[in-house]
């Protein structure tokens, strides 16, 4: 595997400082730069620009597939196709490591094609890492730091996206609003540090009740809320009690002692067949919560029916 590491505009390529001769005319190689410079900056999503220097590059150096994987995680991306032939390269800037670049093909590369594949590189690295940043920025701004659920906003998109694909589909959609109980208490007990602990606890312990396609969001403080596509409220009332009891039965250790608690959820079923604003959805959660709170909590209260539990 090759290193290309881009360090304020110069690069290295095989650990030598200088740039070795590549078979490009000075005017290709401008012209080669210029087009592809262009052509990245037209998009801030790696995917993009991988495939929009995968297409680019064909008639330089021509490959069958590109294969990236990213520095910072297990994923990777595909485009083309794989082949027999293959050259790597570890793509780094002068803020660490971005990924593993790899080009194949069914024909051998030449040690010509290799020169000018890395003259290219220079030109991929740092539109892609500047498009990794703002993926991963956009990701981090739609997480909630402390649970690593969704946020607020991250909610207000999906339920919005959930509620359209409801109308237009006929399906149920059901809304969970999970709010902890005597949660001061756990704090003014055990501290706010533990009770951040407890936050999370709580936060998995909702998802590991719920389904892969139910999508739980940290709405704030110590409450939560869970989308539940094509649910009805039958369903709903489902998932909410196997939650809840979930919770009850999580016990977290802290010095020696257990901290166990409990949650109270209310739910809200979107009226089928008409068009209801997401704030109107909130307000029965809400208020079907508050009935819960006041009928003694750890319980399930759903919107259009009495006391479940
Ligand atoms: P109830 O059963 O009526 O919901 O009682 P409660 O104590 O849970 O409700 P209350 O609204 O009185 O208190 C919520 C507490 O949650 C107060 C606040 O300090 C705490 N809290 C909110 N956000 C966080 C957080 O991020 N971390 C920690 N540790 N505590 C939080
Ligand atoms: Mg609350
Ligand atoms: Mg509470």
């Amino acid at each position: 595997m090759r290193d290309m590491t881009m360090v304020t505009n110069a690069h290295t390529a095989n650990g030598t400082s200088s740039i070795p001769l590549i078979p490009l005319t000075p005017e290709q190689e401008l012209t080669t730069r210029i087009r592809l410079a262009q052509a990245l900056q037209m998009s801030l999503e790696p995917s993009e620009i991988l495939n929009l220097f995968y297409k680019h590059i064909q008639s330089v150096v021509s490959h069958s597939g590109i294969l990236f994987k990213f520095g910072n995680s297990n994923n990777e991306l595909k485009i083309g196709r794989e082949c027999l032939h293959h050259c790597d390269y570890r793509l780094t800037t002068d803020e660490g490591y971005l990924g593993e670049i790899i080009f194949s093909r069914s024909k051998r590369f030449s040690e010509a094609e290799l020169i000018t594949l890395e003259f290219l590189l220079s030109s991929l690295i740092y539109p892609l890492r500047n498009a990794i940043r703002y993926q991963s920025a956009i990701r981090l701004a739609l997480l909630d730091p402390l649970t690593m659920l969704g946020n607020r906003t991250a909610l207000d998109t999906a339920l919005r996206r959930e509620l359209q694909m409801a109308e237009r589909h006929h399906h149920e959609l059901s809304l969970l609003m999970v709010d902890v109980d005597f949660f001061k208490k756990i704090n003014d007990d055990y501290g706010h540090h533990r009770g951040d602990l407890v936050l999370c606890e709580i936060a998995k312990a909702i998802q590991s009740a719920c389904r892969g396609s139910d999508i739980t969001f940290r709405y704030g403080g110590e409450e939560f809320v869970v989308v539940l596509g094509k649910t009805d409220a039958d369903g709903a009332k489902i998932i909410a009690e196997r939650i809840r009891q979930h919770i009850a039965e999580t016990h977290v250790k802290y010095n020696g002692k257990t901290i166990i608690t409990t949650v109270s959820i209310g739910i809200a079923t979107r009226q089928s067949n008409e068009k209801e604003h997401i704030n109107d959805l909130f307000e029965r959660a809400d208020k079907a919560l508050y009935m819960a709170k006041n009928s003694g909590r750890n319980c399930v209260v759903s919107s259009d029916d009495i006391l479940v539990k």
